[in-house]
């Protein structure tokens, strides 16, 4: 008698357990969202009392006033502001932890440029079986870069002769054949050093015209793009020269590189919120050098990047965060960040949803709210147009039709 009842309890038990992640499971429920005020991405201005139908994990339609479909989940939005997912441009997330922290702040997409290990090829791998609590990534594998890191070598021992320095043509068609290989969807090459490390000087250049122009041709021959990290001019001119698809950071351009990149179509990725957090305490930067530096660069990527946007360069947002325990960068970060060097609110918005995917060449499935994409989409509960300081207030999260995070007692 007391096993009967106690098998019943583990039966009922299993049968009030919510799924809350539903791993590999086929996605046939259709969810209504009605009352939303619409910012669809694409749009030039806002639509009011909106209902979204969601069918398998798809839009299914958007349309003015009330929708109903028999049987599906109702969320009534009661006026909120409805937005497409971010396309976070500029990530390094190589943790499970880390992408869920990246999801639940509205990134339901990411460019991963640059871990170690190939984890954001896995966690790619792992949101596209249907782990819906995992953002989609866009995966580079590892830097293409002259000191490539030593994981690198671990996972490619037949590498070894490379571990003193990448370089020569040859070379760097190699590695970057290997990334591809392995499943990059992006190749992340540099054309200077860095910024967050003390004893580099970030304008500096580095890799020749040569290297570089054979990263983004051998890329070129699988259809991939090369995103280039550079904040000096020089070698941040010969990534544009050689085809770059973007310059991440991008500080010390001149007129002339932002007039090439307007001309040739370049996105500049900026990422203002990272040189803020060399600045600031704690973070995912924390040393004195690199406070210094960082004040010093921050007029300096602001006043760019205000010049970009009047130029009509396709401008791009992006966190360059781990979304690690410290981190404290988010995508409305680096949108307040892009109202402020004078871009409008709704294209701000834009840059980090349907010019972000373009960027990334997804905008066919992601950055918009409109029939047949996937459906990635984030609430928030007042107008960010009226103040894009409500951009932060990211409520309400759904990943590929899921509501993955509900801040909002309904
Ligand atoms: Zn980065």
């Amino acid at each position: 008698m007391k096993s009967k009842l106690c098998l019943l309890l583990i039966v009922f038990l299993l049968l009030m357990t919510p799924a809350v992640v539903s791993f590999g499971q086929p996605q046939t429920k259709t969810l209504v969202l009605t009352h939303a005020n619409l910012i669809d991405g694409v749009s030039a201005t806002a639509l009011n009392d909106v209902t979204v139908i969601i069918k398998d994990g798809r839009i299914d339609s958007v349309s003015a006033g009330v929708e109903t479909v028999p049987g599906a989940t109702v969320l009534d939005l009661k006026g909120r502001w409805l937005l497409p997912g971010f396309v976070d441009a500029h990530a390094h997330v190589s943790d499970m932890r880390a992408a869920r922290a990246a999801l639940s702040s509205g990134s339901t997409t990411l460019r991963c440029l640059g871990v170690n290990h190939f984890a954001d090829a896995g966690i790619r791998d792992l949101s596209r079986a249907g782990a819906v609590d995992l953002p989609d990534v866009i995966a580079a594998g590892y830097h293409v870069r002259p000191r490539m890191a030593e994981e690198f070598f671990m996972n490619f021992p037949a590498m070894s002769n490379l571990m003193t320095g990448l370089s020569g043509a040859e070379n760097v068609r190699r590695v970057v054949r290997l990334m591809i290989e392995r499943g990059a969807n992006v190749i992340k090459t540099m054309g200077t050093e860095r910024a967050g490390l003390p004893d580099t000087d970030p304008r500096k250049r580095i890799f020749t015209d040569e290297e570089l122009a054979a990263i983004v041709d051998e890329a070129r021959r699988h259809n991939i793009f090369v995103a280039c990290h550079a904040h000096g001019d020089e070698g941040a001119q010969a990534a544009v020269r050689a085809g770059a698809r973007s310059i991440e950071h991008g500080t010390y351009l001149s007129d002339q590189t932002l007039a090439l990149m307007k001309e040739r179509g370049t996105y500049l990725v900026p990422t203002i919120a990272t040189v803020i957090d060399l600045i600031d305490p704690g973070g995912d930067y924390d040393n004195p050098v690199l406070a210094v530096r960082g004040r010093a660069m921050l007029p300096r990527i602001r006043e760019v990047t205000a010049k970009a946007a009047k130029m009509g360069v396709r401008i791009v947002a992006g966190t360059d965060t781990s979304y690690g325990p410290a981190s404290i960068r988010r995508m409305p970060h680096e949108i307040i960040e892009l109202v402020a060097c004078g871009m409008s609110q709704m294209d701000a918005i834009k840059a980090a949803t349907s010019v972000s995917a373009a960027c990334l060449g997804i905008d066919n499935r992601v950055g918009a709210v409109k029939k047949a994409l996937e459906a990635d989409l984030v609430v928030i509960d007042r107008n960010p147009l009226a103040d894009i300081t409500a951009i932060q207030d990211v409520l309400v999260v759904i990943n590929n039709g899921h509501v993955v995070v509900n801040r909002i007692a309904w």
